[in-house]
């Protein structure tokens, strides 16, 4: 808790306005708390409410999503958009397809996306969406249903000069595919409304290389600024998905060894080195469990439960599955084996506590909006080739995206700084990625 009265009472009222909301209330009290300096600083964010309009959405919608399954019974699933803040663009943000999805969750991810997407440099507002559809072991016609259910109504919210949606969890080429097909079909359009679009048909070259590749850059520069690099490093990747299997990627290009990998059910340790090729095809060919990669290399080890990962020894741990996956046990572990750097490929997935004690005791710990801004770094560069009408070369999305991946180190770096909490990088984030939103909307008036 701080002492500043305007943090506190904005806080009271996030509370008393979103009962039972818990991820919301978790990432507005982080940005909330890291902002006091820079509130005392300036006035005129107070004077103009900028705190009580930034955590309440522009819009939120939520809609019935019925479609018929495989053996043709009705299937009622529950859709959300929320725009959250447009005061840099379009809103720009993921969706997620996940049993878990309610609007605490959306509301969470659609404000970080604010801040992420402003340390981006790129002009994007925030939103975020999704169902509590579960994609796992539905039929490609079953997804492909559902897709069009929930395009049929998003589609009269969003457009590519208002609302951008892309993939997250469960959502990935197949499923932007879908939507986007039905998108074209209902507008009669064809234009840039989602991105993570297949490359045929208007996606960017390193749109799905570039969150985990961006986590790595990131990482990369501050192991630069350390006098450090990947080579022979240790390291740990929560998750297989999208995010991880890239960072993995990464990480070997950089000479890094990434010895476990995990998914809901459990990880894989694998101490020669995870073959990210076995991964690949277990999780984006066969859709499979990550537990049939020790049926393949016998040299590895499958443990049941995700946490687990976390008493693997490590230099550099990368949390890249959901939120709050990495609690204070995990956290003390991880000290205690001598990691030097965490990074957060997924969303929140570091539980307050434990990101303090990263913090406390000098581990550097990189936040998810800074971190994983590197997804929707390449999102808006894919908008920007489809408002060109053009394809850039893979090494030009590549380069740019390190440079953006870069400058956010900087920025962050510079920011906490500027407030006297130098390496820390949750203060920086939130600092850097406040400051422009909060005056993009002081321009703006009050709206
Ligand atoms: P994917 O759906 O591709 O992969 C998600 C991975 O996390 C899977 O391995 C999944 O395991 C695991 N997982 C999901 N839910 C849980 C859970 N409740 N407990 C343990 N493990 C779980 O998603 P992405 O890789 O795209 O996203 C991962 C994270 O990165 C999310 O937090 C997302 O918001 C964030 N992110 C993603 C971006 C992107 O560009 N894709 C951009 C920025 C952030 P299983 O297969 O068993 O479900």
């Amino acid at each position: 808790m701080s002492t500043n009265k305007t943090v506190e009472s904005v806080y009271e009222l996030v509370l008393k306005r979103n009962p039972g909301e818990k991820e919301f209330h978790q990432a507005v009290r982080e940005v909330l708390d890291s902002l006091v300096p820079v509130l005392e600083e300036n006035p005129a964010y107070a004077d103009a409410r900028i705190l009580e309009r930034i955590v309440e959405p522009e819009r939120v919608l939520m809609f019935r999503v019925p479609w018929l399954d495989d053996s043709g019974k009705v299937q009622v699933n529950r859709g959300f958009r929320v725009q959250f803040n447009s005061a840099l663009g379009p809103y720009k943000g993921g969706i997620r397809f996940h049993p878990s999805v309610y609007l605490g969750i959306i509301k969470f991810l659609g404000f970080e996306q604010i801040f992420k997407n402003s340390l981006t440099g790129l002009m994007m507002g925030g939103g975020k969406g999704g169902s509590d559809f579960d994609p796992k072991g539905k039929s490609d016609n079953e997804v492909m249903k559902f897709c069009q259910s929930f395009m049929t109504e998003l589609c009269k919210h969003i457009g590519a000069d208002t609302d951008v949606p892309a993939g997250d969890i469960g959502v990935g080429g197949r499923e932007i595919g879908f939507m986007f097909g039905q998108y074209k079909r209902l507008r009669n359009e064809f234009t840039g409304v989602l991105t993570g679009k297949k490359l045929n048909w208007g996606g960017s070259l390193v749109r799905t290389e570039a969150t985990g590749y961006g986590l790595v850059y990131i990482v990369d520069e501050h192991l630069k600024a350390i006098g450090k690099s990947f080579e022979g490093k240790t390291v740990t990747v929560s998750g297989s998905g999208n995010v991880a299997i890239y960072a993995t990627e990464k990480v070997q290009q950089l000479g890094g060894k990434v010895v476990a990998m995990s998914d809901s059910n459990g990880y894989i340790y694998d101490p020669q080195g995870i073959k990210l090729d076995a991964v690949k095809q277990i999780k984006e060919v066969e859709r499979k469990r990550i537990k049939e990669y020790t049926s393949i290399h016998k040299g590895a080890k499958y443990s049941e439960g995700c946490n687990g990962i976390w008493n693997v020894k490590c230099d550099i741990a990368l949390p890249s599955a959901t939120q709050n996956e990495l609690d204070i046990e995990g956290a003390k572990t991880l000290i205690k084996n001598g990691c030097i750097c965490v990074a957060e490929g997924a969303n929140m997935p570091t539980t307050p506590d434990a990101a303090d004690l990263f913090v406390e005791s000098k581990v550097a710990f990189l936040p998810g909006k800074a971190a994983n801004a590197g997804g929707v770094a390449v999102s808006g560069l894919e908008m920007a080739q489809n408002s060109q009408r053009y394809a850039w070369t893979f090494e030009r999305a590549d380069a740019e995206l390190k440079n953006i991946m870069v400058t956010i180190y900087k920025n962050i770096n510079k920011a906490a700084e500027k407030y006297g909490k130098k390496g820390n990088f949750i203060v920086g984030a939130n600092i850097a990625g406040f400051v422009k939103v909060a005056d993009s909307m002081l321009d703006q008036g009050v709206v």
